[in-house]
């Protein structure tokens, strides 16, 4: 391709609204450019490397056995009421009427349109096990569109969805994804943290993310260094350091005045035994419309997944001060569970066995001391409930956990029967009785992966494409249009290259400093420049983008050192 004739509109400068590296530098190498906030228009470029992204992941999938489909996106409300998610989803969902007021919305994933299918064409086990799969627009209505492609409305995915007659089918078909997703990262140059997450409150009992360690990302996930455990901080779990406690258990429950005080910093000022981790801190959530109360040590954090996974409900939020009031007699600042015995209570699980603590009283201005967890709070309901931190203790291990900022690139989910009942999806299995098919699904954003590159591989002067997803592999450049034999031997170069790698010919009438600038900026792995006084000593120059080493290379030798350039870039170490 001459570039002269491509549609590539480098920028210059930094864009002044994009944050993260993979944006600025996708709209600055000209791959895409913005419609609407989280809408964007993939250029030559940019559909050039997310084509090479998506034949990766389609090769990947093809090899577990996965069969691709196409399917609408334009989806009839109906079958998302079937399945309850019409009413479950807020408003992430883009919903439209059709001209007879009938609902319709824009697929943001397609569990129910795949099952569906399946509904109506599969039978018995013998058709089973299924893997389908698309690679296909997705449109969600996310809350903050953020960092270009990596969080948009609307986003290519590879999804896919498995059908089996029974679990272990399924742990089979998840596996197989697991190592499909291995392989696909790993192409991509990408290393990915198959990491534990959470679920969510619309069933399926495991899930597995595949993470890139990235300042770009919006997740945070806790890994440990001594062993292979990692989690998704919403599932994460871990041991806290112990707690100096009274060794006897103390006396009767004190209630004693603390005149204004009305934060957990506030009473450890205030009463030198009531330290954040000797106080027990009393949150208040209308859950399903239930007051429910959940309790933690004073210096925890509650994370909101977890209190979903905990008490199963996707709808709650934080009570108001007055709904604390009603429920509990005093204002938030003085709440406690002592004596509460008709509100649900969770407790996370770092408060077990701990005794002598303080608490709110439920009176405005009091707290109560001497409290023992198991001796004084009913019914507590035990849960993890607590944002792990980094320093705290592995618990398989031991040893210290970290907390790192990461890149969600892939989704890995054994739905189970959550479908499948739902929708009245069923086989005959081999004893001639109706089963429920066991569901799992999948998914991959494509553009997302491909920014997750970019952060992976650029510098200061742009991208630095791994060769696997590089939209073009080669730049030749003369140095100068002017001068004919350099132009005819640049241009012999290009045809050459071209019948194994796609290469660009910088064929534009600008000074080499521009074409270098431009070719770095864009990420070409490798880039041969020609030029009249290497011609005098029969070399042209071989650049690599990614060592910055040049050097020069006899004409008759270009071929061999590009095909030996071209398999050692080929063979990079995921990062
Ligand atoms: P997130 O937590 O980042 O919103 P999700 O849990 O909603 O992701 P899934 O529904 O599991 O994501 O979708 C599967 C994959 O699709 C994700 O792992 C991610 O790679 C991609 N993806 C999801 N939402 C977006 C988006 N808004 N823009 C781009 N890619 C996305
Ligand atoms: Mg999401």
């Amino acid at each position: 391709m001459r570039w002269s004739q491509i549609f590539i509109p480098t920028l210059r400068d930094d864009p002044a609204d994009a944050e993260a590296i993979s944006h600025k530098l996708m709209l600055r190498a000209g791959l895409v450019r913005q419609l609407a906030a989280g809408v964007y228009s993939k250029l030559p470029l940019g559909f050039r490397a997310s084509r090479k992204v998506e034949a990766i992941v389609r090769e990947e999938m093809e090899r577990i056995g996965a069969q691709e489909f196409h399917l609408p996106v334009l989806h009839p409300g109906e079958l998302w009421k079937e399945s309850g998610r019409w009413f479950d989803i807020g408003d992430e969902m883009f919903r439209l009427k059709d001209r007879r007021q009938g609902d319709y919305c824009l697929g943001m994933t397609h569990e129910e349109v795949f099952t569906a299918i399946a509904r109506d064409e599969l039978r018995s086990y013998r058709q089973l096990p299924q893997i389908w799969f698309q690679i296909q627009t997705k449109f969600r209505d996310e809350a903050r569109p953020k960092s270009g492609v990596l969080r948009g409305r609307e986003f290519v995915m590879k999804d896919s969805y498995t059908f089996d007659v029974d679990f272990a089918g399924l742990d089979v078909a998840f596996d197989k994804h697991a190592e499909a997703y291995r392989r696909i990262f790993a192409r991509c140059g990408v290393r990915a943290l198959a990491v534990q997450a959470a679920s969510g409150a619309m069933g399926g009992s495991e899930s597995v993310e595949f993470m890139s360690v990235s300042d770009a990302g919006e997740d945070w996930t806790v890994t440990c260094a001594s062993c292979d455990y990692a989690a998704n901080l919403e599932k994460a779990t871990s041991v806290v350091s112990s707690v100096d406690d009274p060794r006897e258990e103390p006396g009767d429950i004190e209630k004693f005045s603390t005149p204004g005080i009305r934060t957990i910093e506030a009473l450890a000022a205030f009463d030198e035994n009531a330290s954040a981790q000797r106080q027990i801190k009393t949150l208040v959530y209308s859950v399903d419309d239930q007051v429910t109360l959940f309790l933690l040590r004073g210096d925890h954090t509650l994370n909101e997944v977890k209190l979903a996974e905990a008490t199963g409900v996707a709808n709650f939020r934080a009570a108001t001060a007055e709904e604390c009031r009603e429920a509990l007699g005093a204002l938030p600042g003085s709440l406690g569970a002592a004596g509460i015995a008709e509100l649900p209570i969770y407790a996370d699980d770092a408060l077990k066995g701990r005794r002598g603590m303080v608490t709110g009283a439920n009176e405005d201005d009091f707290h109560l001391r001497n409290v023992s967890v198991e001796r004084d709070l009913d019914k507590l309901q035990w849960a993890s409930l607590r944002e792990v931190v980094a320093g705290d203790r592995c618990v398989h291990c031991g040893n210290e956990l970290a907390v790192q900022r990461t890149i969600e690139l892939g989704h890995i989910f054994k739905l189970g029967l959550r479908y499948s009942e739902a929708m009245k999806l069923t086989v005959l299995n081999d004893q001639g009785r109706e089963v429920p098919v066991v569901m799992g699904s999948y998914g991959i954003g494509i553009e997302r992966l491909l920014a997750a590159v970019i952060e992976s591989y650029h510098d200061d002067n742009g991208i630095v494409w791994p060769w696997s997803v590089a939209p073009f592999h080669i730049v030749v450049t003369p140095i100068s249009l002017k001068n004919a034999d350099a132009m005819q031997k640049a241009e012999g170069i290009y045809h050459e290259l071209q019948k194994d790698y796609e290469v660009l010919f910088d064929d534009r009438d600008e000074r080499p400093g521009v074409k270098f600038k431009d070719a770095d900026l864009v990420g070409v792995p490798l880039r041969i420049v020609v030029g009249p006084k290497g011609l005098e000593k029969g070399v042209v120059e071989l650049f690599e983008r990614a060592s910055q080493q040049k050097e020069d290379i006899p004409l008759d030798r270009v071929f061999d050192e590009v095909r030996a350039c071209a398999a050692r870039l080929a063979e990079v170490e995921p990062r």
